[in-house]
């Protein structure tokens, strides 16, 4: 296995599976089987889970919510979905913990970095929820944050897509998909890799970054094993 120790991003988005809402336990459980085959083989794997299937500040901004309010909303949202994916893993006999960043003792631990380390160590999957725990942020920069804490080794976003392409594929049939790319390039080019405040995270830390298609089985597998599956971001 190339990557030991790993932070996977999954948008919340990704969870709505056929629907455009909520959750599709399908998808939920699809996920948590490939999680569950890369822990069997010793991967540490942490995951930040986003929200914007229930609920984005920035939406709810348009619609008269304020922000800061409707921020807190979206980070409530990611707990709902790190509860669903803790469930559906749990189900498959996979050992996790949920970690916030916003104090709720009932639910989930709050995040401390030795013990989601310690977690990890002992072959558990742990689930940061709850985002940085601050408005005007977004789960991608959680996503770097957490990954750079636990010193993750890359971090991996599980999206449609698989990969980074010179043009959008959808719209231009000549569009081509790149195997690597610099942090540099994907800055200079205006690429949408992750939000900015996130990118920079990650590239100021020299954390890789690599974009792959989640939605195809085995897929994380190949990822942490090295496979040139999706673009790899890097320095
Ligand atoms: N959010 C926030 N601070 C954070 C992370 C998330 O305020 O550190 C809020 C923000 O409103 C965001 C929502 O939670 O729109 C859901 O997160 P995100 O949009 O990143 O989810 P994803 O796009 O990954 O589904």
């Amino acid at each position: 296995m190339k990557y030991k120790r790993s932070l996977l991003k999954l948008s919340g988005e990704s969870l709505t599976g056929e629907g455009s809402f909520g959750i599709d336990p399908k998808r939920l459980y699809q996920y948590a089987q490939e999680v569950k085959q890369v822990v069997e083989m010793g991967a540490q794997i942490a995951i930040v889970i986003g929200g914007g299937n229930i609920f984005r500040g920035l939406s709810g901004s348009n619609h008269g919510i304020d922000r800061v309010q409707g921020d807190y909303m979206g980070m409530l949202a990611t707990v709902i979905n790190g509860m669903a994916l803790q469930w559906a893993l749990e189900d498959l006999r996979v050992d996790t913990r949920l970690q916030t960043a916003i104090r709720m003792e009932q639910l989930a631990e709050s995040f401390i970095k030795r013990r989601a380390v310690r977690h990890l160590e002992k072959g558990r999957v742990v689930i940061f929820v709850a985002g940085t725990g601050n408005p005007y942020f977004t789960t991608d920069t959680a996503a770097s944050l957490r990954a750079i804490e636990i010193g993750a080794e890359v971090i991996l976003k599980g999206t449609r897509v698989d990969g980074i392409y010179t043009a959008d594929p959808e719209k231009n049939h000549n569009a081509e998909k790149l195997e690597n790319i610099s942090f540099e390039d994907v800055y200079n080019k205006r690429l949408n890799v992750m939000d900015m405040t996130a990118f920079t995270l990650s590239c100021e830390n020299n954390v890789p970054i690599i974009i792959f298609d989640m939605n195809k089985k085995n897929n994380l597998k190949k990822v942490l094993a090295g496979e040139n599956i999706g673009t790899l971001v890097s320095k």
